[in-house]
């Protein structure tokens, strides 16, 4: 990159070249800040939360996921295109610099010994990433225009970015090359595109290589302004809130993202969210940093089988809604469309399993479970509006501590032949199995209680229920939007572990481990909380379980969301089952691990009916049977049944059973 004076310059006379660069420069600003302030001001109003603890971790996650793009990068194509445009633009601000700098001042100053040669070298790469970004926004253009993916909006936005790119590219070449052609001297093989354009352009005489230098040079700045001041209007703002967006991120993990409503406070005259202006300042951020790029469409279960929900278009909703006049904050008036039954539609909230699908697979880390639970909790709280089968379910949680209108005195019928102690506060056990209502209930839920039962008797585990006294943990309540009930359900789990001076739980539920593990200590409550699966892993590497026959079943696993993705526990129902099933029995189907799909019973969607498309249990089915399977392993008890009715309404009951893993132990 040659640093001397650039004399072709010449369509703006050098006296004024710096007042009509500086004039265009603030223009652009001006239109930039004018599409950014009224964003800007919504953020800085919107409710506050705390994104600020663990700046270390958020750091790492930045360099990570932002500018290491690891998850774009999960999709190889998409992933190395979009990647090599960011990482291309973030060498290429110097170049933009550059420009700038000798449209000011005429000449690029050397200001340290040694400069020179580190320009030289940024000449080539410069050349070299021109040449990948190029590449990489033709194939981007490509794909918009010839290919069209479904999960794309094709939007002309997208094009005329694309074509920016791509002019920003091209004029710089060109600048060089006209140089070089004008001074052969200062050509470099260092700058090789500038110096190919240079052998191109000589036969064409100076004037032509002035005139193009002139024009590479003015389409160059003027291309970097038009699209700065189009990025705080578009949904290119992405490209200004993505990093500060993956930075605040939830660093507490996926199963710990819903905030508690402090429901003493005599100001809130709502509790959810029911308007724009509800949303923390964080969720709004997210909302200006959708891409629009699909990806989480490609895994939610919900709308795979149908259902209203689009993650994706759920947030381009939003954020509609919060850019127009409408939406802003402090403007909702009554003749505006409510967001909750008009803007967002009601069903499109209850279709929501809070997978954390979507989120697992968002690049830029917007979380869309809090955004539906504050959503349900508006719907619940205030507009006392919710789907009929859960009044009775939020009525027997009341009264009995469970969903299903069980008294709550037959809690601990199932354990009356295990020869399972009570808890005794006298003499406590080590541990509490906290079994959960499924596990106390279900008719099918009550085997799995019993052979978790069976294997921790077997490994000499020192552990007791509490019976009648153990309630609801209240995790259906909360998915479904009935903070309240929650709330007191959990205090009166809370006060009951505190009485009996319980500190280690057992559970086999993932629901209920999340629950006590992530969201009770904000209840003042820590426990030492381990799902029956990583107990009973420790216990057969301890040696305590041991190995036996190995069965010959070909099994495949299908990973409960609340225990995978929401918690990261993928290794521990593996290592259990192997105990049983030797490696070459054992199968994983493509969407397993993070990429598992959701039975379809999470997020309290077990409470209802599954009245519009197909049912996600059936599509996760089927799924699992690409493997051709004789069993289905699974260590989460309503993935259990979800799967079981899934099976029996296929007719494939004789042919595949499903197993919770402490079944393999038996
Ligand atoms: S949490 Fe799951 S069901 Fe809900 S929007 Fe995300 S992917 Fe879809
Ligand atoms: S929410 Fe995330 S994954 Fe979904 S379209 Fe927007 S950027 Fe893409």
């Amino acid at each position: 990159m040659n640093t001397a004076t650039y004399r072709a310059l010449d369509w703006v006379s050098a006296e004024y070249q710096p007042a009509v660069l500086g004039l265009c420069t603030l223009t652009a600003l001006g239109f930039f800040f004018a599409a950014l302030w009224p964003k800007l001001k919504v953020l800085l109003k919107a409710k506050p939360e705390n994104r600020f603890d663990r700046p270390l971790d958020r750091v790492w996650n930045t360099l990570r996921i932002a500018f290491g793009q690891t998850k774009l990068l999960k999709n190889k194509k998409s992933g190395w295109m979009h990647a090599l445009i960011f990482w291309g633009f973030l060498i290429l601000i110097l170049r933009a610099g550059h420009f700038f700098v000798i449209g000011f001042f005429q000449e690029m100053p050397v200001p340290l010994p040694g400069f020179e040669a580190i320009h030289y070298l940024y000449g080539l790469v410069k050349d070299i990433v021109i040449l990948l970004v190029t590449l990489a926004a033709s194939y981007a253009l490509y794909r918009r225009l010839v290919i069209r993916p479904p999960r794309l909006n094709l939007s002309g936005e997208g094009i005329l970015i694309l074509v920016l790119i791509l002019a920003i590219m091209a004029s710089d070449v060109i600048f060089e090359g006209a140089y070089f052609s004008l001074n052969p001297e200062a050509g470099t093989f260092m700058e090789p595109l500038g110096l190919g354009v240079s052998f191109l352009l000589a036969p064409l005489g100076s004037d032509i290589a002035v005139f193009l230098h002139n024009l590479a040079y003015w389409t160059h700045v003027l291309a970097i302004l038009f699209f700065m001041t189009l990025l705080p209007g578009s949904k290119h703002f992405h490209i200004l809130t993505s990093i500060p967006n993956v930075y605040f991120s939830n660093v507490t993990g996926t199963g710990n993202q819903l905030a508690r409503i402090d429901f003493e406070d005599e100001d809130s005259e709502s509790f959810g969210v029911t308007r724009m202006e509800d949303f923390s300042w964080k969720q709004l951020l997210d909302l200006h940093t959708c891409t629009e790029c699909g990806r989480c469409d490609n895994f939610c279960p919900a709308l795979k089988s149908g259902k209203p929900l689009s993650p994706k278009e759920l947030t381009i909703d939003l954020r509609n809604h919060l850019n127009s006049a409408h939406g802003h904050a402090g403007s909702e008036t009554s003749d505006n469309p409510a967001l909750l039954g008009e803007v967002i539609q009601d069903e499109t909230l209850w279709s929501c399993t809070t997978c954390g699908a979507c989120e697992e697979e968002c690049p830029v880390m917007i979380e869309y479970v809090n955004k539906v639970i504050d959503l349900r909790r508006g719907l619940v709280l205030t507009e006392d509006r919710y789907p009929e089968e859960l009044t009775k379910a939020f009525k027997s949680l009341e009264t009995n501590s469970n969903p299903w209108s069980f008294g709550r005195d037959s809690r601990a019928d199932w354990a009356r032949d295990l020869d399972v102690r009570l808890w005794d506060k006298d003499r406590p056990t080590e541990y509490l199995y906290f079994v959960g209502c499924n596990g106390s209930f279900d008719n099918r839920g009550k085997k799995i209680s019993t052979a978790v039962v069976k294997s921790l008797q077997i490994a000499g585990v020192d552990f007791s229920i509490l019976g009648m006294e153990e309630g609801c943990t209240g995790d259906p309540a909360r998915r479904a939007g009935n903070e309240y009930l929650f709330d007191m359900l959990a205090t009166q789990n809370v006060e009951t572990f505190k009485e009996n001076g319980i500190s280690k739980i057992i559970t086999h539920c993932p629901h209920c481990f999340n629950s006590l593990k992530n969201e009770y200590p904000e209840f003042g409550a820590r426990y030492e909380v381990i799902h029956h699966s990583e107990l009973l892993a420790q216990l057969i590497k301890d040696g305590k379980i041991a190995s036996g026959e190995k069965s010959g079943e070909k099994v495949v696993v299908h990973d409960s969301c609340y225990m995978g993705r929401h918690n990261q526990v993928y290794e521990a129902p593996r290592e259990t089952l192997a105990v049983k099933v030797p490696a070459d029995g054992i199968f994983e189907v493509e969407t397993s691990r993070e990429r598992g799909s959701c039975c379809g019973a999470g997020g309290a969607r077990f409470l209802l009916e599954e009245k519009v498309g197909s049912k996600m249990s059936h599509n996760r089915v089927d799924e699992l049977m690409t493997t051709n399977p004789d069993t289905i392993a699974v260590s989460c008890p309503f993935c259990v049944l979800m799967l079981e009715d899934a099976l029996k309404a296929k007719g494939l009951q004789d042919k595949v059973k499903v197993k919770d893993i402490s079944e393999f132990l038996q």
